[in-house]
């Protein structure tokens, strides 16, 4: 990963405030790095914050797969996804097939307000980072 990260952000619909607010706060921060979104969420920050966003589709119409294949092909190096605990979404099979990928790539993802705060503080955000993951363990 390169000092400017690829970094994506996606909210569910009862989420977006609190995204839109983190984002805002810490828009200097991310100004620093190339932003990419699902579609509604993106639309949003570009608009209430005025960051440019690279968008995807819309979630339910297959922006988290979006999000998912970029991390599997290395576009993408870091995820902030406000995704919501309390209300079933159309999508769900995508919201765990995207999860489930960030972890198979060692992507750092943020899932909460909190958890983003820390990862977006990090030292690392900044600088390069070469980690490189291990191999997969095939199963013949
Ligand atoms: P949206 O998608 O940004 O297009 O609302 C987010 C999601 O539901 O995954």
């Amino acid at each position: 990963m390169d000092a400017c990260k690829h970094i994506a952000l996606i909210a569910h619909d009862n989420r977006k405030l609190d995204l839109l607010d983190w984002v805002r706060f810490n828009r200097e921060t991310l100004a620093q790095h190339a932003l990419y979104a699902t579609g509604t969420t993106g639309a949003l920050v570009q608009r209430e914050v005025g960051l440019p966003v690279t968008r995807f589709l819309s979630g339910p119409l297959g922006g988290d797969q979006q999000v998912g294949a970029g991390i599997a092909e290395g576009r993408l190096d870091v995820v902030f996804f406000f995704w919501d605990p309390l209300e079933p979404q159309a999508h769900d099979v995508d919201v765990k097939a995207l999860l489930r990928v960030a972890v198979v790539h060692n992507c750092p993802i943020a899932c909460n307000r909190a958890t983003a705060d820390f990862l977006l503080s990090s030292p690392l955000m900044g600088e390069e980072y070469g980690q490189a993951l291990p191999p997969p363990v095939l199963h013949a």
